[in-house]
């Protein structure tokens, strides 16, 4: 990421991370600006904080961002968190609205990049929020192993801030909370950074066929909707979802991940692109089943 040691604090996994920058800017008689639908940790790791949450509703037909809503929030909220590219609605959030957020919001600001190495060809370069902090020391980017380089058992993330925020980080982290062996697995990961680019770029490429064809159900009258994706899962549409999905399953042995009970996902799935071989099963399943629960 081109930047020192001090501006770098690792965790067990991003949600340490999560829940460490509740437990370091919220609290009781604070409030976090969120975004739903969005990752649900936020709102949980607030719950256990005692931290209010302040939800700004994301568009219920096209899953943008309020950002006027947003904005007039912020003053009023002790800190926020924008997921970008957000799960599971794939969107990424424009860089000029990120910076008028850490200026509308008096404290911290996060940037849950989980997903941002799918975002553009340049592994994220192109997309990531991170130059904004040395105008906007209010802001945290946070970075996972867990997606890009399907490291999810290593249990490692990491956030880029200033230094002065990363102390705090530094200061309230459980001291041993990653291990030796998690680190040298990281290390093998970002030193082979470069091996895993075409695999990402593989994915992207994957993503956008499988959208095309998602699309190409719907201009046949097939009952599907599927979002711009910029992650490695699109989110898809249909009546009947919790039973396609069950379908798929037990049918065809291929899971996805029904967000049905997710307040404003009512019958929506995510898929997760895999092989150009699963993708071609997965849609093809996919299209056979939405037929017949029409
Ligand atoms: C997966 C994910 C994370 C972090 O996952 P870890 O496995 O804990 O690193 C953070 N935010 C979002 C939105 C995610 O989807």
């Amino acid at each position: 990421h081109s930047v020192a040691r001090e501006n770098i604090c690792v965790g067990n996994g991003g949600d340490e991370l999560l829940y460490n920058y509740l437990l370091a800017f919220g609290g009781a008689g604070r409030t976090l600006l969120n975004c739903p639908p969005c990752f649900s940790e936020y709102a949980f790791f607030a719950s256990l904080c005692q931290t209010e949450v302040r939800d700004v509703w994301r568009d219920p037909a096209t899953f943008e961002l309020d950002q006027a809503a947003v904005l007039a929030a912020a003053p009023e909220c002790n800190l926020a968190i924008v997921t970008s590219p957000n799960n599971p609605t794939c969107d990424v959030a424009p860089l000029d609205f990120v910076a008028a957020l850490c200026d509308a919001c008096p404290g911290m600001v996060m940037v849950d990049e989980a997903y941002v190495e799918f975002a553009d060809d340049s592994f994220g370069a192109a997309t990531t929020a991170q130059a904004l902090i040395a105008e906007h020391p209010n802001l945290v980017i946070l970075h996972t192993l867990s997606k890009a380089f399907g490291a999810a058992g290593a249990r490692l993330g990491y956030v880029i801030a200033a230094p002065e925020v990363i102390d705090v980080f530094a200061a309230i982290r459980q001291i041993y909370s990653v291990n030796v062996l998690s680190q040298a697995a990281a290390l093998a990961c970002v030193r082979a950074r470069d091996a895993y680019a075409p695999v990402v770029a593989q994915v992207a490429a994957e993503r956008d066929r499988e959208l095309a064809a998602l699309r190409a159900m719907a201009a046949e009258g097939m009952p599907v909707e599927a979002w711009p994706s910029s992650a490695n899962f699109v989110l898809v549409r249909t009546p009947h979802a919790t039973r396609v999905r069950e379908r798929l399953r037990d049918e065809y042995s291929i899971l996805v991940r029904d967000f049905s009970y997710a307040p404003g996902l009512a019958d929506c799935l995510r898929i997760t692109v895999g092989t150009p071989q699963e993708n071609d099963e997965v849609l093809a399943a996919f299209a056979a089943l939405v037929k017949e629960e029409m």
